[in-house]
């Protein structure tokens, strides 16, 4: 039971079995600090995913007739288990997505908690009995389980995203089907080795691995599949969101970001650079909430700059499992092009280097941590994440003009500020266009507080107890008496 080596897995999981592909064929998983082949799993497509969705359906019946409370058992078995394997869990899941170990186990305990927290919340599932229009009619609401879920992960959090679907959706009566992304297959399948041994049944939580085209297409058109949970891009988000559109499926969609980090003059400076180091190079700057343009009031413009210099200065380098490493590889070499290219446009267009600007020593896909000041609106930048170690700076001069900078952007998923006069928090609260903002914090992710975003960034909340809504259709009664 207690080996770690029992969490690296080489096949599917499918109706409770450890499969291969149909026709034998496999993807490598690598290291990406080392070049390290890890494992490979295997190259499945919509064959093996209408499989998959097969036993999910004929899961989710008895699965769904239990108590909330018999499911939570199971959950909560299966949060202590991924607890109790946090440390193999984060090794694991460092060596293949690059972040540093403390952030790795970070990430496994933030994970956990999902789970755990939909187990309570799948125990408060409430419908209503709405008082009557007619003497003669009694009316009541069910809330009950949406159905089949297909969900699709991407690589920056590979055991985060995917419990924060999955808690929410076993705890409300549903199964799933998970696509885990092609880089990081590993913990997904971990996660799965640690339900069997929480005792949730076959069928409920499959994993398959392979091609994300075939197998998101198979979830997409499947009439069985009854909604869509994705994390990732927006450009792929609108894509299932056309696919799922014959089938009119339920979508839960968390995309790109392209958060704003304003420092206004009231601001104390030196917590607002603490900020911007926590946000910004959080996983090597690669989470959808990190932080992806720095605005700045003049009058704390220069000291804010240098002292962020400073600090990116001092950030630590290398293999997410040495000790004291802050910053990891990218995850691969299209990830490092994208940052060159918005460096390189930067400095074209007029921005200074102030330190870092190229890839690391260290080679491979490890970039240097880089400030840029100087930075205006029309830079590749401040209109797409750049999804890697790079702060650019923009300074501002009015409050109004901060806020009309931040807003200039499709996405609205994270925002953050710096103030200290409380009229002009509200203010700056109430205007920015995004779903979540931190304020006078760089970090602002919890289970237990509304995860999601407006505008292109997205349709429907994760976590907190508006998480377990997207799992669950309202069914009205209305009885004659
Ligand atoms: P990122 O740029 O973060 O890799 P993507 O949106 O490309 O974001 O990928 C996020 C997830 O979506 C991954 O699991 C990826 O395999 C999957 N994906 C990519 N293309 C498709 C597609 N055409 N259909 C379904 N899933 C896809």
């Amino acid at each position: 039971m207690s080996d770690p080596a029992r969490l690296l897995r080489r096949q599917a999981y499918v109706d409770g079995r450890w499969i291969d592909a149909d026709g034998g064929g496999t993807i490598e998983v690598t290291n990406p600090a080392t070049g390290e082949v890890l494992a490979t799993v295997p190259d499945m497509g919509a064959v093996e995913t209408r499989r998959a969705v097969a036993a999910a359906e004929a899961a989710m019946k008895p699965w769904a007739a239990r108590t909330a409370g018999e499911r939570a058992r199971i959950l909560r078995r299966w949060f202590g288990l991924m607890m109790s394997e946090q440390d193999a869990l984060g090794r694991l899941l460092t060596r293949e997505q690059g972040k540093s170990l403390t952030e790795a186990k970070g990430e496994i305990a933030y994970a956990a908690s999902f789970i755990e927290w939909f187990a309570e919340e799948g125990k408060r599932t409430y419908g209503e009995v709405i008082p009557s229009h007619d003497a003669s009619k009694r009316l009541v609401t069910l809330r009950q389980p949406v159905g089949v879920v297909g969900a699709i992960t991407p690589w920056n959090f590979p055991a985060a995203m995917i419990t924060r679907k999955v808690g929410p959706a076993l705890a409300a009566g549903c199964a799933v089907v998970l696509k885990p992304a092609s880089q990081t297959p590993l913990s997904a399948l971990a996660l799965a080795v640690l339900a069997e041994e929480a005792g949730l049944p076959p069928g409920l939580f499959n994993v398959v691995t392979g091609s994300a085209s075939a197998i998101g297409g198979e979830l997409t058109s499947n009439e069985t599949v009854r909604k869509i949970s994705f994390t990732g891009s927006t450009e792929i988000g609108r894509l299932l969101m056309q696919q799922s559109s014959q089938t009119i499926k339920k979508m839960s969609l968390e995309l790109g970001g392209n958060a704003p980090f304003l420092v206004f003059d009231d601001a104390d400076v030196d917590a607002a650079v603490a900020g911007a180091v926590a946000s910004k190079y959080r996983n090597a700057g690669q989470t959808c909430v990190c932080t992806n343009r720095f605005y700045v009031q003049a009058a704390v413009h220069d000291e804010f700059v240098a002292k962020l210099t400073k600090a990116t200065e001092a950030l630590k380098v290398g293999n997410g499992l040495d000790d004291g490493v802050q910053i990891g590889p990218l995850i691969d070499e299209k990830a490092v092009k994208k940052v060159e290219e918005h460096v390189a446009d930067a400095l074209s267009k007029g921005a200074t280097l102030l330190t870092g600007g190229e890839r690391h020593k260290l080679g491979r896909t490890f970039f240097q941590p880089t400030v840029l000041s100087g930075v205006t609106q029309d830079m590749q930048m401040c209109r797409e994440e750049t999804f890697g170690p790079v702060s650019g700076v923009v300074r501002f001069e009015t409050e109004e003009e901060g806020i009309a900078l931040a807003n200039d952007t499709i996405f609205g998923l994270a925002g953050y500020f710096y103030a200290r006069d409380l009229s002009r928090v509200w203010r700056v609260a109430e205007a920015l266009e995004t779903g979540m903002i931190g304020i006078n914090t760089g970090l602002i992710s919890t289970e237990v507080a509304p995860f999601g975003g407006i505008k292109q960034s997205g349709l429907g909340r994760e976590g907190s107890s508006h998480g377990i809504e997207d799992y669950l259709e309202i069914k009205y009664l209305c009885m004659g008496l």
